[in-house]
């Protein structure tokens, strides 16, 4: 499986769209959810008031599996809404991402090709690396996810920000920590 390139525009589109809207600093307004579609490779333009909805709920159904601790809980999750998810398999040829499959019926709106999209890229990312590329950020009141498609797949933050203030912070620990001068304790 690619997990980059277009193949991953779900998985990224997931991430963004849950830390849109389950995330204390999360924005999702209307203008932002669109943004998300944009930047992800969406037909942007075709959103609507009325999808707005529905894709937050979206998002918030999705929160589920970035926080679920067991693959398990995960796979039946994503089992769960596969069944309930009206699926057409086809393949698609539009620019700029050239022949792709798309999961939804041709004539799904937008809210439910999302859905299909985002729901079977992230079930791909879990058949290939289990729980290991997604989750929720290790820094200390951080409440956004991630999905880690790079190669190496250690990633555990959702930002650099975050990465560098946990490490500046575990530095500082350190160092207060008194050392006792070996021989004399
Ligand atoms: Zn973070």
């Amino acid at each position: 499986m690619q997990i980059t390139g277009y193949k991953s525009q779900g998985v990224a589109a997931a991430v963004d769209l849950v830390n849109a809207v389950t995330t204390v600093e999360g924005d999702a307004s209307f203008a932002a959810l669109r943004e998300i579609l944009r930047v992800n490779g969406f037909f942007w333009h075709e959103f609507e008031e009325r999808d707005a909805e529905p894709l937050r709920r979206w998002g918030r159904t999705l929160r589920e599996f970035f926080d679920a601790a067991e693959l398990e809980t995960a796979v039946s999750l994503l089992n769960e809404l596969m069944l309930e998810l009206p699926m057409h398999p086809h393949l698609a040829d539009h620019d700029p991402h050239g022949l792709h499959l798309h999961f939804a019926p041709p004539t799904a709106r937008l809210p439910h090709r999302f859905r299909a999209s985002t729901l079977m890229q992230l079930s791909e990312l879990v058949v290939q690396h289990g729980l290991g590329r997604t989750g929720t950020c290790a820094a200390e009141g951080c409440d956004r996810v991630y999905a880690d498609t790079s190669r190496a797949g250690r990633r555990r933050f959702c930002s650099e920000a975050c990465a560098n203030r946990t490490n500046v912070a575990a530095f500082r620990a350190r160092r207060r920590t008194p050392r006792t001068p070996e021989g004399t304790g």
